[in-house]
């Protein structure tokens, strides 16, 4: 090989590792330690300390209780407690504030990975995630959800749907007459092709869940427009009613 040669591959290789540095900065999102390989997002040592929640693996738990609602809601659950001043809250400002789409969608594959270990893999049909008004969409880039829900699809092996929509404020409204939507007491999101939902096993995907109003907005408008054969909830974060 000439020398040549060597320094341009050598260049292809450094810039192949600055993109992927650029996508996944190899320090862990936590402790800030530097990455080894294999490591993604968390360093091993964070990974071991996350403050799991394990709700999927509870039947009847905080999160039901916390939604509420007429519904019956099947798996309610959320990777792990989210305190705003713990580290572990970098990892939700940086998947929904720092432009870092790819974080969100490697939250969702490092959690659906851990649901599939326990065994939930053939549970979902489809992953709905709460969508974000546009108005938000256009200054954000992304919606966080979305990319959550990707990388859990992907972990998961199930689809990712569009049939969520953020309802726009009142003067829009009236160019959604096509779709068959529902306007509940908030009336903040609609249902595309409701039929699409029949028989399956949907569940909602959000980043964060706090007082969980947002999920119990989308399960009313899925419930009293389609028939799932179950309703879930899946997010990333869970407050800790403290
Ligand atoms: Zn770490």
């Amino acid at each position: 090989m000439t020398s040549a040669m060597s320094k341009y591959i050598r260049a292809i290789r450094l810039m192949g590792a600055s993109a992927l540095d650029t996508v996944f900065p190899r320090t862990c999102r936590v402790c800030g330690r530097t990455l080894v390989t294999g490591e993604k997002l968390l360093c091993i040592g964070c990974m071991a300390e996350l403050p799991r929640t394990y709700l999927h693996n509870v039947g009847f738990n905080t999160l039901h209780q916390r939604i509420g609602g007429e519904h019956e809601i099947d798996i309610a659950a959320g990777w792990f407690y989210y305190y705003s001043d713990s580290l572990y809250a970098h990892l939700i400002h940086e998947a929904k504030y720092n432009d870092r789409p790819a974080t969100a969608c490697q939250l969702g594959r490092l959690y659906g990975a851990e649901l599939a270990a326990d065994g939930l893999s053939d549970r979902f049909d489809v992953l709905l995630p709460v969508p974000l008004h546009r108005d938000k969409l256009l200054k954000r880039g992304y919606n966080q959800s979305l990319e959550v829900a990707r990388g859990l699809a992907e972990a998961l092996g199930c689809e990712v749907g569009d049939n969520l929509t953020a309802l726009r404020s009142h003067h829009t409204q009236t160019r959604r007459s096509g779709y068959e939507r529902y306007d509940n007491v908030r009336g903040s999101f609609g249902i595309r092709h409701p039929e699409e939902l029949d028989g399956l096993s949907v569940a909602i995907v959000d980043d964060v869940i706090t007082t969980g109003s947002t999920v119990l907005d989308c399960i009313n408008a899925i419930a009293t427009s389609s028939t799932p054969s179950r309703l879930n909830i899946l997010s990333i974060g869970v407050t800790h009613m403290r």
